[in-house]
């Protein structure tokens, strides 16, 4: 059966996309993607989410998401989309050997945590080195631990962090931190926490039974090598957009964030509409994602109409 809407992720942007496509009749079907509920769904609380005044966790803000959807008739699948063919409409869309095919399609694919890029970093993932505290941070009780960047996330997780580590220490290139006042006050203000300014990670050892011993640091202003005993290494440097399957087909930017057009969620293909974090690398809210999730939903329904017409 051919879609009027296939909605491509399930964060704040897509999940707000199918209500709003849902109440305007276009019975979306969401492709929920290998994170469902995205990013949100490895936060604790989340205080800033309008609604919500005592806060509220980032997974039950998710899963209200997806009941509001569901309530008004959107599909949602716990499926990944493995390929897009965008040349014609209606356009398709792959889940491995399945075919979809829809008249308009949101893309809500959202972003990934960035990496540095150290052969260590990724052999050691998931054995002393993550880049979720939440999901991760139970494993370091009375352990000390690094926290690399200098933004909000790393604010966040080296907070969280200490309600198990004994120590955290914030590694940051620079001299000052990129995380709001708020964030960096309740750093400054938690005494198990420490920063080591202007300073890089070169190196993390251990290995893959023992989990991590410890890391190379540089300063970058002496280009001194030392080395920081630690058990444990968490990465929050921001994230790259989850846009592999749009490469070479729609406008990318140079970060290869979608290129949307105007004040709008148009990409450069008609009837392919892009919301939330994967087109956009300024804001990267769970309330900017879900608004341009409602922006994309209205603009499928207008371009709809306009083809039928
Ligand atoms: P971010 O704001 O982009 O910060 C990334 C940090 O990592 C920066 O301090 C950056 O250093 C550092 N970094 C980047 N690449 C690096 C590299 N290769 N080596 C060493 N350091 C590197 O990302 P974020 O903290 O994930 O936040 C993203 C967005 O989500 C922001 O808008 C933030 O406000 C929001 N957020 C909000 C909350 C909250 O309000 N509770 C929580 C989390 C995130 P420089 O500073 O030198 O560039």
């Amino acid at each position: 059966m051919n879609r009027k809407v296939i909605i491509i992720g399930s964060g704040p942007a897509g999940l707000t996309a199918a209500t709003y496509a849902a109440r305007a009749n276009l019975e979306p079907l969401v492709f929920e993607g290998s994170q469902p509920g995205g990013q949100l769904t490895i936060t604790t609380d989340v205080e800033n989410y309008p609604g919500f005044p005592d806060g509220i966790l980032g997974p039950d803000l998710m899963d209200k998401f997806r009941d509001q959807a569901k309530r008004f008739g959107a599909e949602c699948h716990f499926k990944h989309v493995t390929k897009v063919d965008l040349s014609d409409r209606p356009f398709k869309v792959w889940v491995a050997d399945e075919t979809y095919t829809s008249d308009t399609i949101i893309i809500a694919t959202g972003a990934t945590a960035r990496l540095l890029g150290l052969e260590s970093e990724t052999r050691l993932m998931g054995h002393g080195v993550s880049a979720c505290a939440t999901c991760d941070g139970f494993f370091f009780k009375d352990k000390k631990v690094l926290v690399i960047g200098g933004g909000d996330s790393a604010m966040e997780e080296a907070n969280f962090l200490t309600k198990f580590a004994a120590e955290v220490q914030i590694v940051h290139r620079r001299d000052a931190l990129r995380a709001s006042k708020i964030m960096q006050d309740r750093i400054m203000n938690n005494p198990r926490i420490t920063i080591q300014w202007n300073t890089v990670l070169e190196d993390i050892e251990g290995n893959e039974a023992d989990g991590v011993s410890g890391v190379s640091l540089r300063d970058t202003r002496t280009d001194e090598v030392r080395q920081e005993p630690c058990d444990g290494v968490f990465l929050a440097i921001g994230h790259v957009p989850n846009t592999e399957l749009f490469d070479q087909v729609l406008d990318l930017d140079d970060q290869k964030y979608i290129r949307t057009v105007d004040v709008s969620s148009r990409t450069s293909i008609a009837g392919v509409f892009a919301c939330g974090d994967v087109q956009d690398h300024v804001y990267r809210q769970a309330i900017t994602a879900a608004g341009t999730g409602c922006m994309a939903a209205m603009d499928a329904e207008k371009y709809l109409e306009s083809v039928a017409a």
